[in-house]
């Protein structure tokens, strides 16, 4: 089995699903006391939010470059950032380590097209919504990509950052996720990509008429394909 290196911290909610989702697919794929030989480097979010949203990306990015170093130093032969919105300084990542970088996009982008949804609608933070480091990505593996408008997608970030981020889950705000996947279903969306990680833990299949395309969870899974080399 190969080593996974995972960057969490970014938030350690989302990072802890990882955690698990790559475990008990190991487990369900190789036997019940099988586990993933991993390791995570786990950072400080504060000072990695506070450059994303003073646009100090390059601050971020060192934080993320050092990260990935330590772990390949530590044995790991892949690394896996987990989170959409620092994908945007994936390129810096990949250029200081020379082992696989496994980017958030790449199965996200394959599970809509197994599933024929060509066109997809995006949630995520502003940035992941906004700017073209993700979207990009999509669009060269054929997608037609959705966001939401400007006032929903200030909550959809909003929600993020004050409640996902910090343990929070409320009916309120699944309701708020739920008026914008489906005015994006409206829109033309055959599937809504949860493009943050912690996405997840508030908005589940049941609560979609779409099919959700979770990017821990696809993530976590490609994490686990590369580890048992599939
Ligand atoms: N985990 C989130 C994401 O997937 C948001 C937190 C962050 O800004 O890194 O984008």
């Amino acid at each position: 089995m190969r080593t996974i290196g995972l960057i969490g911290g970014m938030s350690w909610e989302s990072s802890a699903e990882y955690y698990r989702l790559i475990n008990q697919q190991v487990r369900d794929r190789l036997g019940p006391l099988r586990s993933a030989q991993l390791l995570m480097h786990s950072v400080d979010f504060g000072p990695v939010e506070q450059a994303q949203h003073a646009g100090r990306w390059d601050d971020a990015a060192a934080i993320l470059v050092d990260a990935a170093r330590r772990l390949e130093v530590g044995g790991a032969q892949c690394v896996v950032l987990c989170t959409n919105t620092m994908h945007k300084v994936a390129e810096q990542i990949q250029a200081a380590i020379s082992i696989p970088f496994l980017h958030i996009a790449e199965p996200a982008a394959q599970a809509a097209l197994d599933i024929d949804a060509h066109t997809v609608g995006l949630l995520g933070t502003a940035f992941t919504m906004e700017q073209a480091f993700l979207k990009q990505r999509l669009i060269a593996k054929g997608l037609t990509v959705l966001v939401p408008d400007d006032a929903e997608r200030q909550d959809v970030h909003r929600i993020i950052y004050d409640e996902l981020c910090v343990g929070v889950i409320s009916d309120e705000s699944r309701k708020i996720y739920q008026t914008v996947i489906e005015s994006l279903t409206a829109r033309g969306a055959q599937a809504i990509i949860l493009g943050c990680t912690e996405i997840g833990l508030l908005v589940k299949p049941q609560h979609s008429a779409l099919p959700l395309l979770d990017t821990t969870e696809l993530h976590a899974q490609s994490a686990v394909a590369f580890a048992l080399d599939d």
